[in-house]
C-alpha cells in the first residue's frame, strides 16, 4: 500500500532538483539524474532529433546544459563528463562559439584528461531553471528561447568554478585550431 502511494508521489531530482515522477526506469550511467528527470530529458532529445531537427546549436546547449546541472559524485567518469561539458559550456556562452565550432575546439580534448579535476563544491540547482521548463515549450522558438536561458542559469550557478574552466581553456590553446579557422572564413 505504502509502496503504491510513492509511486504517485512527486520527488526532487537529486541532480537538478526538479519536480519528477518517482519512477523505476532507466537511466544514465553517470550523468547524476533520477529516472524521472531522464526521462523527461528523453522525451525533449526525440523532440529535438525529429520535430526541431534543424537546431543543432540548441541540441548541443541542451546535452551539455542537462549533464552540467547533474554532475553526480565524485567518480572518474563523472569528473571528465562534468568538466568537458562546463568547457563547451563557457566555450558557447562566453566566447560566443557556435555548437559546431564549441565541438571542433574540443575534438582533442583527451589530451589534457590528467588537468579534470572535479569542482568542489557542487553547485545546489534549487530553483534553477530545468528539464521540466523545456519541456513545456510550446514551439521551436519558445524551446530555443528557454534553452538558452536554462543553459545561462546553469553556467552561472558554476560560478565559482568559472575561473578553473577559463585557465583550463587558455592555458591549454584549447581555442586555437578553431581561431585559425574562424579567422580564415572571414
Ligand atoms: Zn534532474
Amino acid at each position: 500500500m505504502e509502496i503504491e502511494m510513492n509511486n504517485n508521489k512527486l520527488i526532487r531530482c537529486y541532480g537538478c532538483k526538479a519536480e519528477i515522477k518517482n519512477m523505476d526506469g532507466p537511466k544514465h550511467a553517470y550523468i547524476g539524474s533520477d529516472s524521472g528527470c531522464w526521462d523527461v530529458f528523453c522525451g525533449v532529445l526525440a523532440k529535438e532529433y525529429t520535430e526541431y531537427n534543424e537546431l543543432w546549436q540548441t541540441h548541443r546547449l541542451t546535452v551539455d546544459t542537462y549533464a552540467a546541472q547533474h554532475p553526480g559524485n565524485p567518480g572518474r567518469r563523472e569528473i571528465q563528463s562534468v568538466f568537458i561539458h562546463l568547457t563547451r559550456l563557457y566555450l558557447q556562452l562566453e566566447m560566443g562559439l557556435d555548437g559546431k565550432n564549441a565541438n571542433a575546439a574540443m575534438l582533442n580534448i583527451s589530451k589534457f584528461k590528467s588537468q579534470y579535476v572535479w569542482l568542489d563544491p557542487v553547485p545546489d540547482f534549487s530553483g534553477t531553471i530545468n528539464i521540466n521548463d523545456v519541456a513545456g515549450a510550446r514551439d521551436i522558438t519558445e524551446h530555443k528561447h528557454i534553452v538558452e536561458l536554462w543553459a545561462e542559469s546553469v553556467w552561472q550557478t558554476w560560478s565559482k568554478h568559472h575561473d578553473t574552466i577559463r585557465y583550463f581553456v587558455e592555458h591549454n590553446k584549447i581555442m586555437h585550431p578553431v581561431r585559425r579557422e574562424l579567422t580564415h572564413g572571414k
